[in-house]
């Protein structure tokens, strides 16, 4: 359009106008009217376009500011030197540092709102290195030098020489948050106490279930002791021992096994009490406890039946067998008499009875057998002793 009038008036220059006619002159004056014409339509069109594309970038930047400034966000921008003044700030950024209006923050520079020195420069080598910074939680100083937690995100615009010319940062008020988070922490560590002391109380409560538990079982220990066992000389009492016996009687029965059953009572005990004293009788019984004790097999049991008499269960044995422990008892007992420094020797009377499944013979049968068994062999040794006298 702009080549066409000058390509026109080129065209004039060379066209030598006195040789035209009257109507030539007059088609090129209507054409060059025309020409003129379209010329300023053109530049008014151009000159309407312009306007409307500056009215449409207004009113884009009107928007743009207002949504800035609608945002709850503070925006600002900022030159890289951090003591030369904001270039912008929005209403929300003046509100957050405690300013009566966008413009009175903008007197102010970086370094003035920056609590901590160190923090500043900080984000402004972050920045110029590598460009942005995200998210990074600090204080920034209000006008009235109280301060506001806040979360930071910044770009960075360079210049030629690569030199921060512009930064753009968005500022949000994180005060709540950290309120709220520190209550949480709060709350969380009020907790974890909570937790912690309840898990001593319970650890404590378990201890002492524990002890609990454990004194119980000893006293329980205690208690089938004494209840099973003869105190004096720690073998079973009468009662354990005849159970025993009981349940022995029902195993030969199935097993088709044979018992022996020994009755042991020292002779003359009381002759021992009234001579000795009654401790001295305490202390024979005792000792006969422990020499059956120490002769007889792991699987035989010794009971005391009362006063100075004792029960030996063999099960799983025939008389013959007992006879030959009963052996090793006498070996032991003139053993003890020959070495002791005692005033008296030991002397006691036994006698044997067999349970034989094929007969049924009850336990009181067979302890009244050994028994008789065992008086048969007292009378005599004493008719001897008389005898011998
Ligand atoms: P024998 O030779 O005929 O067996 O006569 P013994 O003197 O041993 O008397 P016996 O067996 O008939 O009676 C047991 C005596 O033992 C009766 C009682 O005075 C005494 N005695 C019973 N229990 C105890 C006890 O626990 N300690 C003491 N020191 N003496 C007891
Ligand atoms: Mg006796």
């Amino acid at each position: 359009m702009i080549i066409t009038p000058s390509v026109l008036l080129a065209a004039l220059s060379i066209i030598n106008l006195n040789n035209l006619s009257y109507f030539q002159k007059t088609v090129l004056f209507i054409l060059f009217i025309f020409i003129i014409a379209g010329l300023f339509i053109a530049l008014f069109l151009l000159i309407r376009k312009r306007r409307n594309l500056n009215e449409t970038i207004d009113l884009m930047d009107q928007e743009y500011n207002s949504i800035i400034n609608e945002i709850n966000y503070g925006v600002y921008m900022s030159p890289g030197d951090p003591d030369e003044h904001f270039t912008y700030v929005n209403k929300a950024m003046a509100d957050l540092l405690g300013y009566e209006n966008p413009e009175e923050l903008l007197s102010c520079n970086m370094r003035k709102i920056f609590i901590n020195p160190l923090e500043l420069s900080n984000f402004l080598d972050e920045a110029q290195t590598v460009g942005y910074v995200k998210n990074k939680h600090l204080r920034l100083k209000l006008k009235d030098g109280s301060s506001v937690w806040v979360s930071h995100t910044a770009r960075v615009i360079y210049d030629k020489k690569f030199q921060v010319k512009t930064i753009y940062g968005v500022v949000q008020d994180i005060t709540d948050r950290r309120i709220v988070k520190q209550s949480f922490l709060r709350s969380y560590e009020k907790l974890e106490h909570v937790v912690e002391e309840r898990t001593r109380e319970l650890i404590e409560a378990n201890e002492k279930l524990r002890k609990e538990i454990e004194e119980r079982e000893i006293m329980e220990r205690k208690l089938r002791y004494y209840a099973t066992t003869d105190t004096m000389t720690g073998v079973f009492n009468r009662m354990t021992g005849l159970v025993f016996l009981e349940n022995q009687v029902n195993i030969a029965k199935r097993n088709n096994t044979h018992i022996v059953v020994c009755f042991v009572d020292i002779d003359d005990l009381k002759f021992i009490n009234d001579t000795y004293g009654h401790k001295e009788g305490d202390r024979l019984i005792i000792r006969v406890g422990e020499i059956l004790k120490s002769v007889i097999r792991e699987s035989d049991t010794i009971c005391r039946m009362g006063g100075d008499e004792f029960l030996i269960i063999f099960p799983d044995c025939q008389i013959e067998q007992a006879v030959k422990i009963w052996e090793r008892v006498e070996i032991q007992i003139k053993q003890y008499n020959k070495h002791t420094e005692s005033k008296y020797p030991i002397s006691f009377s036994h006698g044997f009875a067999e349970y034989n499944p094929d007969k049924n013979i009850s336990v009181q049968d067979l302890i009244a057998n050994s028994d008789k068994e065992m008086y048969k062999m007292k009378n005599i040794d004493k008719h001897t002793a008389i005898g011998n006298l």
